[in-house]
């Protein structure tokens, strides 16, 4: 398959999850569905630090092991990839100390009442150990299976 971000855009996604580091990073990656060639990335900020400080009991994890953007950050994020033409294609996170899987958590953020909220939107997960980028996973909505499924590809070296 041909994926949706170029090898300069996962420069930035590691880039990004090494400055985050112990805290997971989030963002957007936005284009031409098909061709990466005006692929925008856009960082994100976590705001689950803040949400588990004011809301411990809402907010049980801290942003270590979770991540949390603004709606409306979102929201300007996604009017402005559609004002210059571009569909959202991938939402991209990092887990530190952790590996590259798809957790209950993150199928959680992505559903809404058992359905995928962006079915067409891919999910990057970058693994960072001990400062250093240890791999990452492409997660994609099956539509057959009704589940988040990690997606093969030679060129993310899994
Ligand atoms: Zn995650």
């Amino acid at each position: 398959m041909m994926l949706p971000f170029t090898e300069e855009n996962l420069e930035e996604v590691h880039r990004h999850a090494l400055q985050e580091y112990p805290y997971e990073c989030c963002g957007i990656i936005a284009g031409t569905p098909g061709n990466n060639e005006d692929n925008r990335l856009y960082r994100c900020t976590n705001i689950q630090n803040e949400l588990h400080q004011k809301d411990p009991g809402t907010f049980v994890r801290d942003a270590r092991t979770a991540f949390y953007i603004d709606p409306r950050e979102l929201m300007s994020i996604f009017k402005e990839a559609r004002n210059g033409g571009r569909v959202v294609k991938v939402f991209y996170h990092s887990h530190p100390e952790h590996d590259a899987y798809f957790s209950e958590e993150d199928r959680r953020m992505a559903l809404f009442d058992n359905e995928p909220t962006y079915p067409e939107v891919c999910y990057l997960v970058v693994s960072v150990y001990d400062r250093k980028v240890a791999g990452q996973a492409l997660f994609a909505w099956n539509a057959s299976t009704q589940s988040f499924e990690k997606l093969n590809s030679e060129s993310l070296h899994l």
